[in-house]
């Protein structure tokens, strides 16, 4: 069985889905979080829907500059234009000497960047906000971007792609594409989630929930004991 990423023949690796080179390109979060899945239910639907977030992200990673379109990059929270930086069609990223700034990607939030310059402050910002903004115009106050496809992951931000929609729109899409994940364990589920010392990602994937509902259970885990 060859690695499910793109055009890749290499044989896959030990829990079955993506050569060794291409599993240490994805993201920590969305490694343990496909671990812990797999070790669930690799048919489930958990398992599936990160699976298909790391192939998305390495499509998008190894797409050569050449192959997107670029334009200039505007901070969409105070309209800030950053000279000498582009962002693609894609969100891509790149820095006024031609490099790609990393994204930071975990499994049940959208893709950032840190557009930090400099010894500026830090400034996390949302990929697919950066591509509405740079590609299509100003995102009006109290609107929502969204994913217009539900087959599509939330590394998928290309501008034609995204929606602006309101934030109870966005919550009834959200329903309608099954993105939701549950968000209450039974007893057992939780008394293991408690005693374990497996990461955050690893026992949302193992068990199928979102990783807030992991950190509430530790949260609340720690202060009564
Ligand atoms: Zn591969």
């Amino acid at each position: 069985m060859t690695c499910r990423a793109r055009m890749c023949q290499e044989p896959r690796n030990k829990l079955g889905f993506m050569c060794a080179q291409h599993w240490s390109m994805l993201p920590s979060p969305i490694r343990e979080y496909m671990e812990g899945a797999n070790e669930n239910d690799p048919q489930g639907v958990p398992f599936m829907m990160a699976l298909s977030q790391a192939v998305e992200f390495i499509r998008i990673e190894e797409m050569p500059d050449s192959a997107v379109r670029w334009t200039a990059l505007i901070d969409y929270k105070d309209e800030e234009s950053f000279p000498g930086w582009m962002i693609s069609e894609c969100g891509h990223i790149r820095r006024p000497n031609g490099e790609r700034l990393r994204w930071q990607v975990n499994t049940s939030t959208y893709p950032q960047v840190n557009l930090k310059r400099g010894s500026g402050p830090n400034r996390w910002r949302l990929i697919h906000r950066l591509v509405y903004r740079a590609w299509i115009g100003p995102i009006p106050d109290k609107m929502e971007v969204n994913h217009e496809s539900v087959m599509a992951t939330k590394q998928h931000a290309h501008w034609g792609n995204l929606l602006l929609v309101t934030p109870s729109e966005n919550r009834k899409h959200a329903q309608r594409s099954g993105a939701q994940t549950r968000h209450a364990l039974k007893p057992a589920e939780r008394s293991r989630v408690e005693r374990s010392s497996r990461t955050i990602h690893y026992l949302a994937g193992k068990f199928g929930v979102s990783t807030t509902t992991i950190r509430h259970i530790k949260k609340r885990y720690r202060e009564e004991n």
